[in-house]
């Protein structure tokens, strides 16, 4: 068993420590080798796959680490790159197969797609949309029918133990694990003196309660998230700037201020 880490970062990726339009994480170099000095952990945590993560894990230079996937349906370990088991994935997309026509046939889920459709759904290139596409726990998917069939849907997918959670834009099928599960898992396993975790959305409040700091990065398109517990009493900081630039400023203060 290694030592405990004096500290593990839970982070998202896009718009948080990668730049909403132009991908890159650059401008975070410094505060990345900050805590690289210090024998902090970096934990990227993400709705993407396995392989997308795995890939940017890897230029990161974070291997050592385990990343979150999936929004937290499941986990990529440390020093791997073996694709996690589908199994997961294929229970969902049997679950799909039993649900009435009536139903089902509102639900557009990326297996349902080709690698084209998925590119010109998500704007991502081709290379990145087939690998959106190699789930292994959790299924996206576009909703086209009325809020009562919706509540239907999901009351379906409930009696095979799969829940829902609607996102921005997509409809996503889980067996209900999110970020911040994961993050409590990985958090028992290495026993962290501190815990530091960076988001900008809704589907990272968890993730950024659960830390002994949260730092909410802005996202200067989205709506600004609500006041989060603890943030009267300092545990949530807001940086300055999005993307990168403010993930940077705002681990650098962090650090001089807990001494690392
Ligand atoms: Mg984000």
């Amino acid at each position: 068993m290694q030592d405990a880490p004096p500290l593990l970062v839970f982070t998202d990726l896009d718009g948080t420590l990668i730049d909403h339009d132009t991908y890159e994480w650059a401008a975070a170099r410094p505060a990345l080798d900050a805590l690289s000095r210090v024998s902090a952990g970096v934990v990227l945590a993400s709705s993407k796959t396995a392989p997308e993560v795995s890939a940017l894990r890897a230029q990161l230079q974070l291997g050592a680490w385990p990343a979150i996937i999936e929004n937290g349906a499941g986990v990529v370990p440390a020093h791997t790159h073996a694709t996690p088991d589908p199994d997961a994935y294929q229970q969902i997309r049997a679950a799909l197969r039993e649900i009435p026509d009536a139903l089902r046939q509102h639900f557009t889920g990326f297996g349902d797609l080709r690698p084209a459709e998925i590119e010109k759904l998500t704007g991502l290139s081709a290379k990145a949309a087939a690998q959106a596409r190699e789930r292994a726990f959790s299924e996206p998917g576009l909703w086209g029918g009325d809020d009562a069939a919706l509540v239907e849907f999901k009351a379906a997918l409930r009696a095979f133990g799969i829940s829902t959670r609607e996102g921005g834009r997509f409809l996503t099928l889980s067996h209900g694990k999110n970020k911040s599960d994961q993050m409590a898992r990985i958090i028992n396993h290495y026993k962290p003196r501190h815990t530091i975790a960076l988001g900008d959305a809704p589907n990272d409040v968890e993730m950024l309660e659960t830390a002994d700091f949260g730092i909410v990065i802005p996202n200067p398109k989205g709506r600004r998230l609500p006041e989060l517990k603890g943030e009267a009493q300092g545990h949530i900081i807001r940086a300055q700037q999005a993307g990168p630039v403010g993930w940077n400023t705002a681990i650098l203060g962090l650090l001089e201020r807990l001494d690392l």
